[in-house]
């Protein structure tokens, strides 16, 4: 008798996980089946996440895909409190600066716009109609607003939202003097928070990250070449004295700032509305009223 009682137990047991399983769907595009995403994509609303990191160097002691793995992170958590299907590991962005370290993958100008539309165009044709480019990547951040304004170019039926930072977090760590912009002790702190069996913190110190201020222009005069000009060993800041704790912080931060805009871009019916109206107009400009 005892046997049986078991015997039923197991098998409602097992029962109840299989019918967990298959209600819970995973938010990971590459994981699910065809069946499951297309209820992913109703359960989503139709919203999706484009993770934008990057493969380059980051100091002498963080992981060359940092950017990817932080920025991951950060929309998986955030698609578990909102549901949103994330696009596979993306990586094509806007990295000549770093083309003179060992792992940069720099592709042309052409091929990151172009693989970038087929990318959203491809998602938009699987039921993607609002794509929230989640950028996890400093250098993203005149190509991907760029890349939004080339969708009024020509007709698209869904629309591109870009996402990139978060509300400041109070610093729990020792506040260093001078610029924290690449693989110093914020984006340090995030990886130990993320990923820190990746981080050699005993190597930070291997190099500097100051700024050596080479370049004698004044700030409304932009260069190319400005950011190896400041930090020529692709290092900013210094990441020896980051902290979990601090890291802990900051990365919640950046997945409630996640959160709010999946919920946001969810409930907006305007911008297709918008776009629909203004690629019509652009057809046959001489019939939008002037005075
Ligand atoms: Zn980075």
């Amino acid at each position: 008798m005892r046997c049986r009682i078991l015997f039923v137990f197991t098998i409602l047991t097992v029962a109840a996980s299989t019918t967990q399983a298959q209600s819970k769907l995973s938010s990971k595009w590459e994981e699910l089946t065809a069946g499951d995403f297309k209820q992913a994509i109703a359960q989503a609303q139709g919203t999706c996440l484009l993770p934008f990191g990057i493969l380059e160097k980051h100091g002498p002691h963080l992981p060359l895909g940092t950017d990817l793995l932080n920025v991951r992170y950060v929309a998986e958590h955030a698609a578990e409190q909102e549901y949103a299907v994330i696009f596979p590991q993306y990586f094509a962005g806007q990295i000549f600066e770093a083309k003179h370290e060992p792992g940069t993958i720099a592709y042309s100008p052409e091929l990151q716009l172009r693989l970038l539309q087929e990318t959203t165009d491809e998602m938009a044709r699987n039921g993607c109609k609002k794509v929230i480019i989640v950028n996890g990547h400093g250098g993203n951040e005149n190509l991907l607003p760029y890349f939004a304004q080339t969708q009024l170019y020509q007709p698209h039926d869904y629309v591109v939202y870009v996402q990139w930072g978060h509300e400041p977090t109070k610093k729990v760590a020792v506040e260093k003097s001078g610029p924290d912009w690449h693989a110093g002790q914020s984006e340090t702190s995030n990886t130990l928070a993320t990923h820190a069996d990746l981080v050699h913190l005993d190597r930070a110190k291997e190099e500097s990250g100051a700024d050596q201020l080479r370049l004698k222009l004044p700030e409304n005069v932009y260069t190319g070449i400005w950011w190896y000009a400041r930090f020529p060993n692709h290092y900013s800041g210094d990441g020896s004295t980051a902290t979990k704790e601090q890291g802990e912080a900051d990365v919640q931060s950046w997945i409630n700032t996640v959160v709010r805009a999946i919920k946001a871009v969810k409930a907006d019916e305007e911008s297709l509305k918008l776009q629909k109206e203004f690629y019509e107009r652009s057809s046959h400009p001489l019939d939008t009223p002037t005075k």
